[in-house]
Formats: structure tokens, C-alpha cells, sequence
């Protein structure tokens, strides 16, 4: 079944979409994005997203050509013109064109290009949540704002073509030998002792809204957690691993290049914290 899609103002079916082969975003990646998941027909975070897309905004002096709550509006047009209930709303936002290939920003005023489709896949009952998966190291090539949350994914999507080649689900990556976040997610293992550790924020690392979410909880629920940087051989020794992202959740790291993570099956730190999500998420969209 064909998807309505969102584009600059109107709702329209996927095939009818049309952007201009001048648009900002599709030569030089100049746009940004969000994706928010969707349980129950509802969004999850919605906030947090809004105003990391906001931040991103602001950063690179993009206009956003609609207010949050009228974003926030068309966002639940589309969750209800698609029947959505589970999967996620995708959204993008770039600079829009002169209509011609120019690396100068456009004049001022120039309309930017504000598209949002949905996608429906399981979030709750996903085989990777419940089995979990097996990562690769790699080395991160990306660009030193990975806290801008851009379209220009060519490194990651490097990444997973890499790990899938080796037989992985997905790829840490690796800067002077400690791991800054996952290709499409953040990064966290449990110390032998049973801490949970993630990367601090910085320029280096997407600042996930389930990161943010999942420490709250953490500091809630009375589980030792500390922002610092982890090594590839801390991540080897650790006890559990796992990554976190708007659709995934949790998943749970049983493998790292080829070795087995703790007994090799999703730990108990890992399936705690995922249930105390799961449940914050299905109560948020009751
Ligand atoms: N890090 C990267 C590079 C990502 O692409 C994502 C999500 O797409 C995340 C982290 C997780 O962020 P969030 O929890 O806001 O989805």
C-alpha cells in the first residue's frame, strides 16, 4: 500500500512527491533529520527530537519553515493518514534550492524542503531486541560534528555494508581506539563490576534522546552508570553491551569482533534497563 508522505505543506501519495534534483540536501547532504518512534499510533520523545532538530537548526543556520507544535501536528497527520501504530515517522529538513548548483547558501527567504514519511516495523517485539546482535570495530571516518544530526550517512552506511560483509549485524566505531557510538546508535557496556558506561557528550557523538532517557532511568532505578569514554579492549572485557536508538530501544550486544560478550547472551543489566523502558514507552502512549 502506497504511503501518504508530507511535503513542504501538503499530504500527498509517496509516487507524487516530487523535490527538485537542485535541492540542498540531495547534492550536498545540507539538510538535517529526525526520527521519532511510534508506539500505540503515538509518538514517543517527540520533544526531545523536536529540539534536537531545533539545535541542528540553529547550528547550521537553517530555517525551520514551521513552529514545533505545528510540526508536531503533521507528524500526528501522518501517524493517523497511514494508520500507523507501530514503526516510526521520519523527518528532513533541508536548505531547499536556487534551482541551480551553487556551494553559496541561498539568498535569504529561499523556501527550505520539509519532508516526513512513516515507516512501520516492530519495536516492541523485534527478534534483535530479544536475541540481540554482533557488532565489528571499525574506524570512524566521519565528520567532527556528529552531534549535528545531518543526512550525510555515507560513512555509516559504509559501516553497516562492512559488518554485514563480516557476518555482523552492525559496526562500532573506533577514534584513537575508543569507541565513540554505533553507526545509527549510541554505545553502552557494563563494567565486570556492573557499571553501565556510555561516551560523554561532546562534538563526537549524537546526543541520543534514548541515552538521555535511559540515564534518567538508570539514576532512578539505583544502576551505577558513568559518561566516559570506553577503550575496544574495555568493550571485549566487558560484562554486557548493548546499543540504544529512537526505533531500537535496547539491543542487546552478545558478539564484538567475534568474541563473545559475557556468557554470549543478552545480560541481565541489558534486559532490566530494557524493560524499565518498555515500560516508560508504553505508559507514554497509553
Ligand atoms: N548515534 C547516531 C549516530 C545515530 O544515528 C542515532 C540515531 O539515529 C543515535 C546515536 C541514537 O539517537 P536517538 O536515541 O535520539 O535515536
Amino acid at each position: 500500500m502506497s504511503r501518504i508522505v508530507y511535503l513542504n505543506g501538503d499530504y500527498v501519495p509517496e509516487q507524487d512527491a516530487r523535490i527538485s534534483i537542485f535541492d540542498r540536501g540531495f547534492l550536498f547532504s545540507d539538510a538535517v533529520y529526525e526520527v521519532t518512534a511510534v508506539l500505540n499510533g503515538k509518538l514517543l520523545e517527540n520533544e526531545g527530537h523536536i529540539a534536537r532538530l531545533v539545535r541542528s537548526c540553529r547550528e547550521l543556520k537553517l530555517s525551520l519553515p514551521v513552529t514545533p507544535a505545528e510540526l508536531d501536528a503533521i507528524q500526528r497527520e501522518l501517524i493517523a493518514r497511514n494508520q500507523l501504530r507501530e514503526g516510526a515517522v521520519y523527518l528532513q529538513l533541508s536548505r531547499g534550492t536556487t534551482g541551480d548548483r551553487e556551494f553559496d547558501f541561498p539568498p535569504a527567504g529561499t523556501p527550505p524542503t520539509l519532508t516526513l514519511f512513516t515507516q512501520a516495523r516492530p519495536v516492541i517485539n523485534n527478534a534483535k531486541a530479544i536475541n540481540g546482535i554482533r557488532v565489528v570495530t571499525l574506524e570512524d571516518i566521519r565528520w567532527h560534528r556528529r552531534d549535528i544530526k545531518t543526512v550525510g550517512l555515507l560513512a555509516p552506511c559504509l559501516a553497516k555494508e562492512y559488518a554485514h560483509a563480516q557476518g555482523a549485524d552492525d559496526a562500532f566505531l573506533v577514534e584513537n581506539g575508543l569507541i565513540t557510538e554505533g553507526s545509527a546508535c549510541n554505545a553502552w557496556i557494563v563494567t565486570p563490576a556492573g557499571t553501565l558506561v556510555t561516551r560523554p557528550l561532546s562534538n563526537d557523538i549524537l546526543h541520543g534522546i534514548t541515552r538521555r532517557s535511559l540515564l534518567m532511568l538508570a539514576e532512578t532505578h539505583a544502576i551505577p552508570f558513568e559518561e566516559r569514554a570506553f577503550s575496544v579492549e574495555e568493550a571485549y572485557a566487558a560484562r554486557e553491551a548493548f546499543i540504544s536508538s529512537a526505533t531500537t530501544f535496547i539491543w542487546p550486544v552478545i558478539g564484538i569482533d567475534g568474541r563473545t560478550v559475557g556468557d554470549g547472551v543478552p545480560g541481565p543489566v541489558t534486559r532490566a534497563l530494557r524493560a524499565i523502558y518498555v515500560d516508560m514507552a508504553l505508559r507514554a502512549t497509553a
